[in-house]
């Protein structure tokens, strides 16, 4: 197995693919979104800063997103990893590169291209929980159990407060424009893996699995 890099425009799937490799395989999912999401929610200085940006669907800066990837790569030892959401520019990308060559750490980039019409769909239905789950409600494979309540914990679901349609599509194509530069890269260092998304959840992950695997 590989360590992973998922790049995508939101909503491709990548923290339900994540979710998967985690609970079958071990891996250690680390999200920057759940990581910044955390910050804002302990109200502390860094999260006080970046709560605006993050509920206009805009990114974080380069710099504050590269310092806590960094230390979480050096706090986590020999655990297989998923990065899902970074890096997102050119900047975090050459970044990682150099963290992980120093660590002599090998992985697959896999790009996971959707569609915009289904991409929205799927914002508009998905429901998360602060234990880290997510849900769909207009997917039976991804529904809650009980309507609005967490399987795992049975905590109250909350939609996200950038899950709605004008943040959507700005984060859709903000994202669109920013990896292309990282599709660009990854190509050239011979990298890179695009998966095309549908709803056949099982599908793709057997797809996933042959990349990582691969080697
Ligand atoms: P996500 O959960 O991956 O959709 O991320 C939610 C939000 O967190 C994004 O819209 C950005 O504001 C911020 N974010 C997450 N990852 C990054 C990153 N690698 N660089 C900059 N901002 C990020």
């Amino acid at each position: 197995m590989e360590n992973v890099i998922f790049i995508a425009p939101p909503a491709a799937g990548k923290g339900t693919l994540s979710q998967m490799l985690s609970e079958r395989y071990a891996y250690k999912h680390i999200s920057t979104g759940d990581i910044l999401r955390e910050e804002v929610n302990s109200g502390s200085n860094l999260g006080l800063k970046i709560k605006d940006i993050m509920a206009s669907g805009k990114l974080v800066s380069d710099e504050i997103v590269i310092e806590l990837i960094s230390s979480t790569l050096n706090n986590l030892g020999e655990t297989f990893f998923i990065l899902d959401g970074f890096p997102r520019t050119l900047k975090q990308a050459q970044a990682l590169t150099e963290i992980l060559a120093k660590k002599d750490i090998k992985y697959k980039v896999i790009y996971l291209d959707i569609s915009e019409e289904l991409a929205k769909k799927r914002i508009l239905g998905r429901r998360v929980c602060s234990c880290g789950r997510v849900y769909n409600i207009y997917s039976k494979a991804l529904k809650p159990l009980q309507e609005g309540i967490c399987d795992a914990c049975g905590q109250k679901l909350i939609t996200r407060s950038d899950d709605n349609e004008e943040s959507f599509k700005i984060r859709f194509h903000e994202s669109l424009k920013n990896n292309k530069p990282l599709l660009d890269y990854y190509q050239k260092l011979n990298n890179l893996n695009i998966i095309k998304i549908s709803d056949d959840k099982d599908a793709i992950f057997a797809k996933i699995l042959e990349v990582i695997k691969n080697d």
